[in-house]
């Protein structure tokens, strides 16, 4: 991944490596949705078992990809296992401003100002994003984008698919 710094190629590369969460859980009780990424080939299974207090108690990870979207599952279900729908949710759109920040500016000098990096963090309120700031460095590459965002796309399905269950 030429372009990104190293401190970030070597959290990527390390979560790529070592998958936090892999696996599966029993559906019932556990909410099952798959994500597809066509223009990579990218394929994510996300788990979540959510208790009577719409708290996430656990979160397992399927499927196979390229290391920006296996990462990213990775990072996402670490960063989600424990937390609330609604906290879930937060850091869902919190990754996703992350993501989004260059859409129809492309061709700028990619300085944190000008991303609105700091603006977005404000906006997230309290969530810190921790390792997944790592994947920042994807938005100055417009085409893996969606290999970042794929999971957290199939994680909102899964928190949609919970309530409409309940
Ligand atoms: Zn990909």
């Amino acid at each position: 991944m030429p372009g990104l710094d190293d401190l970030y190629r070597e959290v990527i590369l390390d979560h790529y490596r070592s998958p936090r969460n892999q696996g599966e859980l029993e559906t019932p009780p556990a909410v099952r949705t798959e994500g597809f990424n066509p223009l990579c080939g990218d394929e994510v299974i996300v788990f979540v078992d959510i208790d009577d207090n719409n708290v996430i108690t656990d979160i397992a990870i399927g499927g196979q990809g390229c290391s920006i979207s296996q990462a990213s599952a990775s990072m996402m279900s670490a960063a989600i296992k424990g937390t609330s729908i609604g906290e879930a949710r937060q850091f869902i759109s919190a990754f996703k401003g992350l993501m989004s920040i260059h859409e129809g500016e492309l061709g700028g000098d990619g300085s944190e100002a000008e991303m609105g990096i700091d603006a977005d963090v404000a906006d997230a309120g309290d969530i810190r994003l921790g390792d997944l700031e790592a994947l920042k460095g994807v938005v100055k590459f417009p085409v893996r984008i969606k290999c970042a965002t794929l999971s957290w796309n199939t994680l909102a399905q899964a928190l949609d698919e919970a309530a409409s269950d309940a």
